[in-house]
């Protein structure tokens, strides 16, 4: 029979702490910190696969579940020494949820179950404390009302909020035993009047209808939408994962904490956490109390007042730093942590991989290998090439004026500006429509994930550094400054107003997520300046790829940044781009509106020294590397004017009549371009535009010493007989220029694969190209018959439907174009085996991509420039996992 419940803790362990994907990351790691002897409550873990089974079989639960769930329950009272249900001693337990991978905030949890009319006196007289009896069992009813009764959460607040006032409180804690004992009252008169039945007090009836709570949240639209955009399985499900209690609300000397065991915001190697003395958990990340800092450092850092546990609690931070050490050392990762102190004594409730920014993310992983924790090729695989471009985000100029209006916590680093919007459906909206948008909030929650990822910063009024809003954004890689407690935010009239000032919707603000200032209007920002761990990571990574990274680049500048960052040599050079340059676009004007060879070629000619400059220009930045050149691609109907308006203007400067433009621009009119008119068909209609450019780079070449070798590329080639009347061309000119200057120079002609007649013809073509460079953005329109120019009306739903799993003109779609790539190139290579391949479409700069061009064994990826250290990255990580 399937075993469906896991025991931990006690010195019992039914052997789950390998198996993340059974017993959940929450479950698995409280086995395994038991078995390295941590002080861990006693618990159980029910598996993910009883989740499976729960939602195959209607959401039922098999008998066979009770007699293991009551032997876990056995089990916590022969370790505790106390009974589930005990009106003398009650067990209490907490019923947690845990996937394989942590969805925070998104799943259910319960504290404090077990507690009942007959028990809480039986927990007042155990624990010599009516007070904190009476908190846990207002906190258990209101938690379970909200979670497992899905009652109205906000009619319980106010409750509380109404006990508070009438006494002229401010701060739970200064709510007396008797306070409390009436609260309850309050809160079960809710239940009875909102449930229609009253509050549940059969313990095991508690404990049901919280697992089946638990088990029913991995269905909640929240986490659904957490799945979707963390392409998490819909069918891995949850555990649920039932503890004994322990209690951080039990007076002075007790708290509870969470911590880091490095800086999750800069990777520092400190600890990092904040804790609350007598409170439980969920008051840490609800954000209500300020929490104070773990350590003195900093404590003294920020300025605060509050002692950091350092010096309120030094015996037991102790304790806790030396956990954070076995903690490291076992995992070998830094670790995100929960904890609890119960009247002196430290308690772990959780331990996982801490999610941090990429800036920390690559100094974490540099210091482990620097400490020999991991191996440098750990430290490669460790870092996300995505999250890489959290550190190529731009930040604040530092000489830009800026009208501060509010500073809070330096929660997710990066700056960003865009209009203020108060809800995350409007967020979401105005995003769509193509605006910035700054996500304010009072605080977030996992109702927000939405505006919060169509927002290009979040900004809260309340919560700590490891509230809701932090932790998601740095997830999210989106700037956050979160407590900004002196912003009032008016989310029913749209406006915030702080120190006499107000931000209305729609106004543009700025916030610096790095230093937590708030800022009216747009400020300038500056492009960043990578730290040596950058670096440091870039060399080991280097070490461990085999595929060359190439750019996309088309300008001087361009190559600069690309070759700063990294690039062996340009993958791309798009030489339309150059055609619109002013000064030019007229010229090439003349050159299409000619009426002959003749006319066109005095067009040309105008041309040519201007494109030899650019080549020059780009040798130059990119000598000693290959540079390969795409000879003119689009239609020429995109060169000419569009709006009426224009049609004179462009007219007189081509020096032709109105009406010839306009004929011309009718007589280029095609219904669908892209399979139109262009790329080599240009080159077979007019060979003296491709020989003008062949000129233009044969002669820059020619004039410099150091000149890297041209690779001459054609576009949008389908059969052999295409790329062999081009390459005369192309091999005429050549041998032309070489007899004027006196000097060869060496180069190659090559073709695009991005039609799938080429990709199925490659061995003919491969007789004729040197290489090829699969442009998967036209190989993507063409093979999956979808335009991508027009896709976005559909692809959204395409997603959405599963009909795709990712937008294809994003991440290749490795089952269907992906077959055509690897033919194509073993074809290729069949007939030339020393062909060169490269990739030069939008994949080349995506991960998941970079991993299959590794798999078929392309030479190089092409990436934009930006991306070129996300590709180098993933590049290293593909050799990685191959070898
Ligand atoms: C391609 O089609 O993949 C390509 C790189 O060319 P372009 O995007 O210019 O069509
Ligand atoms: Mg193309």
């Amino acid at each position: 029979m399937t075993q469906y419940v896991y025991r931990f803790g006690g010195g019992v362990s039914d052997g789950g702490a390998g198996d993340k994907n059974l017993l959940g990351g929450k479950g698995a790691n409280l086995d395994g910190m038991a078995a390295i002897g941590l002080p861990v409550p006693p618990g159980f873990t029910i598996t993910t696969a009883m989740c499976t089974r729960y939602y195959d079989e209607g959401e039922v639960f098999p008998d066979s579940l009770r007699d293991e769930v009551a032997n876990g329950i056995a089990h916590i009272e022969a370790v505790t020494g106390k009974r589930f249900g005990d009106a003398a001693d009650p067990l209490l337990v907490s019923v947690r949820s845990g996937a394989r991978v942590s969805m925070p905030g998104m799943m259910d949890t319960v504290l404090n179950l077990g507690l009942n009319d007959q028990t809480v006196e039986g927990l007042a007289a155990s624990s010599g404390d009516a007070r904190f009896a009476w908190d846990s069992y207002r906190r258990f009813i209101q938690m379970y009302a909200d979670v497992v009764l899905e009652l109205d959460h906000g009619s319980f607040e106010e409750a509380l909020e109404i006990a508070k006032e009438d006494k002229g409180f401010y701060l739970d804690t200064e709510l007396t035993a008797q306070d409390l004992r009436s609260l309850v009252g309050s809160y079960k008169a809710l239940v009875e009047e909102q449930w229609g039945k009253p509050f549940p007090q059969d313990v095991h009836d508690q404990l049901w209808g919280a697992v089946g709570a638990v088990f029913g949240s991995w269905q909640s639209e929240r986490a659904k939408v957490y799945r979707r955009l963390n392409n998490i399985p819909g069918d891995w499900g949850t555990a649920v994962n039932v503890q004994a209690m322990v209690f951080g609300n039990m007076g002075e000397t007790s708290a509870t904490g969470v911590a880091f065991t490095r800086d999750p915001a800069t990777g520092e190697n400190a600890y990092y956490g904040e804790f609350l003395i007598n409170a439980q958990g969920e008051d840490v990340v609800a954000g209500i109390r300020t929490p104070q800092y773990l350590t003195k450092a900093a404590r003294e850092r920020a300025n605060a007042k509050p002692l950091s546990m350092e010096e309120a609690m030094p015996d037991v931070y102790g304790q806790l730093a030396n956990v954070f050490n076995i903690l490291e050392t076992h995992y070998r990762d830094m670790q995100d942590i929960e904890f609890t102190v119960e009247r002196g004594k430290l308690w772990m409730l959780q331990t996982r991989s801490g999610k941090r920014t990429a800036k920390a993310a690559l100094k974490i992983a540099v210091d482990m290998a620097e400490q020999g924790l991991i191996t440098r090729e750990e430290a490669v695989a460790r870092v996300d090439p995505a999250a890489l471009d959290q550190l190529l985000h731009p930040t604040l100029d530092p000489a830009a004026v800026r009208d501060v209006l509010a500073k809070g916590l330096p929660a997710s680093p990066g700056a960003a500006s865009g209009i203020a919007v108060f809800d995350s459906d409007t967020a979401e909206k105005r995003a769509e429509m193509g605006e910035s948008v700054i996500l304010v909030r009072m605080e977030t929650s996992p109702e927000d994930i939405h505006g919060m990822h169509a927002a290009k910063g979040i900004l809260t009024a309340r919560g700590g550094m490891t509230s809701h809003a932090a932790v998601v954004a740095r997830g999210m890689g989106r700037p956050c400054v979160s407590g900004a407690g002196n912003v009032a935010i008016d989310s029913k009239e749209g406006v915030f107003r702080v120190g006499g000032r107000e931000v209305r919707e729609g106004e543009v603000i700025t916030i610096d997520g790095s230093s937590g200032e708030v800022m009216f209007g747009e400020v300038a920002t500056v492009q960043p300046e990578l730290s040596g761990d950058f670096g440091t990571l870039m060399v080991w990574a280097d070490a461990a790829r085999r595929m060359k990274v190439r750019a996309n680049a088309e300008t001087p500048a361009d190559c600069r940044i690309a070759r700063d960052f990294g690039a062996e040599g340009v993958g791309l050079c798009r030489t339309e781009h150059m055609f619109f340059e002013a000064g030019r676009i007229t010229a090439v004007r003349q050159m299409i509106l000619a009426e002959d060879e003749a006319g066109r070629r005095a067009a040309l000619a105008k041309l040519l020294p201007e494109q030899r400059a650019d080549f020059k220009g780009i040798f130059e930045v990119m000598a000693g590397l290959p540079v390969t050149i795409r000879l003119l691609d689009p239609p020429l109907h995109e060169f000419l004017p569009t709006e009426e308006s224009d049609f004179a203007d462009v007219a007189e400067a081509a020096g032709v009549g109105i009406d010839i433009l306009k004929r011309r621009a009718a007589e280029l009119h095609e219904f669908n371009p892209m399979l139109g008119h262009r790329g080599c068909r240009l080159g077979v209609t007019y060979p003296e535009i491709y020989e003008m450019q062949a000129r233009a780079i044969f002669e820059a070449a020619c004039d410099l010493n150091d000149s890297p070798i041209p690779e001459v590329m054609v576009p949008l080639v389908g059969t052999r007989r295409e790329l062999e009347l081009m390459k005369e061309v192309i091999d005429r000119t050549a041998e032309a220029v070489f007899a004027e200057r006196g000097k060869r120079i060496t180069y190659l002609v090559g073709t695009m694969i991005e039609l799938p007649r080429a990709a199925l013809m490659a061995g003919e073509i491969a007789e004729v190209g040197a290489f090829f460079s699969f442009g998967t953005n036209d190989l993507t329109q063409t093979t999956l018959g979808v335009s991508r120019d027009d896709a976005s009306r559909f692809l959204t739903q395409y997603v959405d439907k599963g009909i795709y799993a990712q937008d294809p003109f994003v991440s290749l779609d490795i089952d269907g174009v992906g077959q055509l790539v690897q033919l194509a190139a073993e074809r290729g290579r069949a007939t030339r085996p020393d062909i060169k391949l490269g990739i030069c479409g939008e994949h080349g700069g995506d991960p998941a991509s970079i991993h299959f061009c590794e798999r078929v064994g392309l030479d190089y990826v092409s990436a934009s420039p930006y991306r070129v250290p996300i590709a180098r990255l993933a590049a290293a990580q593909a050799a990685l996992r191959k070898g």
